[in-house]
């Protein structure tokens, strides 16, 4: 049984990338607007992230770690109609199964905080008052210290700089998408990310990516009424050369689904081919840019992939005219 534990256990948790993505997710879905991400040696001794969320009431502790429970849905066709970033109940329970897990929350009810250490069956071994104000922090040490393969994967600086960098571009997308947001991310002792809660996306994008980028990007909607789609962009203005940037960096291409951070390789080929063709330059750069799609919940798919970052669009093709519309507006048809 343990074995099955495991395995499954490694599905959803495959990288200290997956953990933080996890974690934040969960502060996001328990409305924090502050997320304090914490590492430790590269996330493989602790990652810890800390909000200032709803928390968790002390009768529902015991469950969270357990496979398949979840407080966000309650029957399959609620997938469906998904307004939170989890739904699977996964997280928590496979952290206890290649971490050693502990939770710290208070609700608003809450006198104190309550510490709560797991085993690696999910069970809390330990309980005591702590100090913490509303919301949870849950810290994750010894990241896969019984899948040495795993840990494995991490010998080298080059992979540890490579999986900080992913969350760093992560903390960059969730930021944009959700302006309101106060981010940090620390490493040891140095601070790498923060970012500040914003009044729009406009403002979050100022501050993440400077007034020079932002000048250089026009604000473009397109609104599919009959389908109920908004498509929102920041794309590069059509006379501007400095937004392009390297080959196999692609971290500024940020697209979003209903406010998740997506992948939507036909999206991004679609405007790197356009913008390029426009300035004759090289097929391989990636031009920046912010796109973001709205839609009712029933027409996408997210339970496709365990990161949640590839979505099946039931109305891909409408989306994808919707978008040449624009594209050829600023920047001409494609150059054969
Ligand atoms: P899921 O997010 O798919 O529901 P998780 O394993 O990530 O599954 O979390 C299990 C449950 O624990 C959640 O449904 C939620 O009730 C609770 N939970 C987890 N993290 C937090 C948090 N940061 N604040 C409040 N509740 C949380
Ligand atoms: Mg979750």
């Amino acid at each position: 049984a343990s074995t099955i534990r495991l395995l499954g256990g490694t599905q959803v948790i495959t990288s200290v990338f997956s953990v933080v993505k996890e974690l934040i997710e969960n502060a996001l879905d328990a409305g924090a607007s502050t997320i304090d991400i914490r590492l430790e040696n590269y996330g493989l001794d602790k990652v810890e992230v800390r909000d200032n969320g709803i928390g968790i009431p002390t009768q529902n502790v015991p469950f969270v770690t357990k496979r398949y429970h979840t407080s966000k849905i309650e029957s399959f066709s609620d997938i469906q109609h998904l307004k939170t970033y989890g739904f699977r109940g996964e997280a928590l329970g496979s952290l206890c199964i290649v971490s050693t897990l502990s939770i710290t929350t208070k609700t608003g009810e809450d006198e104190v905080s309550l510490s709560y250490a797991f085993n690696n069956q999910g069970q809390i071994i330990s309980s005591h008052p702590s100090h913490l104000t509303q919301g949870t922090t849950v810290t994750a040490t010894g990241l896969f210290k019984n899948i040495p393969v795993r840990r494995q994967f991490y010998n080298t600086n080059k992979k540890k700089k490579e999986e900080i960098k992913r969350i760093e571009d992560l903390l960059v997308a969730f930021s944009i998408i959700l302006p309101k947001v106060r981010f940090t991310l620390n490493h040891d002792k140095e601070r790498l990310f923060q970012k500040n809660g914003c009044p729009d996306i406009r403002t979050a994008m100022l501050s993440i990516l400077g007034r020079n980028v932002l000048n250089c990007l026009v604000q473009k909607t397109v609104q599919l009424e009959d389908l109920k789609i908004t498509i929102d962009m920041f794309l590069p203005n059509p006379a501007s050369d400095v937004l392009i940037t390297s080959k196999s960096d692609n971290s500024r291409c940020i697209c979003a689904i209903n406010r998740r951070p997506v992948h939507l390789k036909d999206m991004e080929k679609l405007i790197r081919q356009h913008y390029v063709s426009h300035k004759k330059t090289d097929n391989h750069r990636h031009p920046i840019y912010f796109l973001s799609v709205t839609l009712e919940t029933d027409q996408i798919d997210v339970n496709v992939d365990p990161n949640k970052t590839i979505v099946l669009l039931h109305q891909k093709a409408e989306i994808k005219k919707g978008l040449i519309s624009v594209l050829e507006e600023l920047y001409g048809s494609i150059s054969k």
